[in-house]
């Protein structure tokens, strides 16, 4: 064959997008990448470094291969912030973002004048319109990271005084004292595990503390016979107050009355309030320093600050997470009781099988313990739970009391006929 003969029997670019083996195999990619592997393939085949009749098959296997080993699933479990199921899921305004920053961006250039810019300045800005009570806004890798940094660059050398009844865990095996260790600082502990007051920290109060930290609880709870400081008494010691509130409310939410927010704690006097980007907020994984300019530049002076600091793809999502509408994880945890019914018994209606039952939805270890999310949820049999997760997308429901229940609560209403269809598939298998 000539090459102009090899040319004229490619297949043209429109009728391989129609072909329906071609739309099977792209499922779940945007028709803009679908193009692009189509024409990235039949550029290939003209230069000559493809068969012909390998277009076809290449373009397929191209399009079936996923581009990372992350699995997306549904996260059926009723758990709004699933550390295992990568906390927040994004929203499509934080997708739309971080896909146009995946290219060249002027994260670090002034367009205007072609000098350098300050680095993310646009999610700095749009964190202190967030809470106005902010001075300044710092962006690092996460939570853990915002602790690290504000211990080493206030309080290395020195102490750092919590509250007995304030050493957490965070998961996994991670707990605070090692964490403010590794910053060179010492821990002071201070009070009970029930009870601790303002005069405990004067008590400990030197020449030798470096900050007084107050650690938000946010998965667990301690009950009974307690007490604390409050973040407005300890405002008015002589030294720099952090506060971790870890799970990233940035103003009251009267259904987690329990949960200390950003601006509160700022309007109670905090130096320094950090938490996660990933949970209530909803955002990219991130740990977020809002506070006093002086303080927080400190920190964003530290050469610390240089290894923690977030890329491009982050600062994106987080800007777009605070602009735009209301990100899943807010819509999750406010969902409509008589639209969750309804969106259930409609998936019910489409398998054809299964009970709508009442179920419990819960906050999850990013904050809200205790909370309660009265919802409901198809109860289906247990054996289902584990065709689920091995189905195609996988779906991560919730087992109790001898059933598997399919909470819709953390399912986005677009994805409703995709988990129906799931459902039906595991029923059918058994
Ligand atoms: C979740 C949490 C952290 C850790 O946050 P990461 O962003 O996962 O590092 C720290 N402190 C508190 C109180 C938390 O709830």
């Amino acid at each position: 064959m000539s090459d102009t003969d090899a040319r004229a029997a490619l297949p043209r670019t429109d009728a391989l997008l129609a072909d329906a083996d071609v739309v099977r195999a792209a499922t779940g990619r945007s028709p803009e990448q679908v193009r692009r592997v189509v024409r990235g393939v039949l550029s290939r085949a003209r230069a000559g470094e493809l068969a012909v009749d390998a277009v076809r098959p290449e373009v397929l296997h191209a399009l079936a291969a996923p581009a990372s080993s992350l699995t997306p699933v549904l996260n059926a479990t009723g758990v709004v912030v699933h550390t295992n199921l990568g906390r927040a899921p994004l929203s499509e305004k934080a997708v739309e973002a971080l896909v146009a920053a995946a290219g060249h961006t002027d994260v670090e250039l002034d367009l205007a004048t072609g000098r350098r810019g300050r680095r993310g300045s646009g999610a700095l800005v749009a964190l202190l319109e967030a809470v106005p009570g902010a001075e300044a806004a710092l962006v690092v890798n996460n939570a853990a990271a915002a602790l690290l940094l504000a211990a080493t660059a206030l309080a290395q050398g020195r102490e750092v005084l919590v509250s007995r009844g304030e050493m957490v865990e965070i998961g996994d095996g991670f707990r605070l004292p090692p964490l403010i260790e590794s910053a060179g600082a010492r821990i002071r502990e201070v009070g009970m595990t029930n009870r601790t007051a303002l005069r405990d920290y004067e008590d400990a109060l030197g020449p030798d503390t470096g900050l007084v930290l107050k650690v938000h609880p946010s998965n667990y709870r301690v009950t009974g016979f307690t007490g604390s400081a409050s973040v407005r008494e300890l405002a008015g010691l002589p030294v720099p107050l952090v506060v971790d509130a870890g799970s990233g409310l940035l103003a009251p939410d009267p259904l987690l009355p329990d949960e200390l927010d950003a601006a509160t704690a700022l309007a109670d006097g905090a130096d320094v309030v950090l938490f996660s980007g990933d949970k209530l907020l909803g955002g990219p994984q991130a740990g977020i320093l809002l506070g006093r300019a002086e303080v927080l530049e400190r920190l964003r002076r530290h050469p610390m600050a240089r290894a923690l600091r977030v890329d491009k793809l982050t600062l994106a999502a987080l800007e777009a997470t605070l602009r735009g509408p209301v990100p899943p994880v807010p819509a999750a945890l406010h969902l409509d009781p008589a639209e969750h019914r309804r969106r259930t018994a409609a998936v019910r209606e489409a398998v054809g099988a299964g009970e709508v039952v009442p179920c419990v939805g819960r906050v999850g270890g990013g904050g809200g313990a205790g909370v309660e999310l009265p919802g409901v949820a198809l109860a289906v049999p247990e054996a289902c739970a584990a065709r689920l997760r091995s189905g195609s997308p996988p779906v991560v429901a919730r087992v109790e009391g001898g059933r598997c229940l399919v909470d819709l609560r953390c399912v986005a209403p677009e994805d409703d006929a995709r988990l129906a269809e799931a459902v039906r598939a595991a029923l059918v298998e058994g």
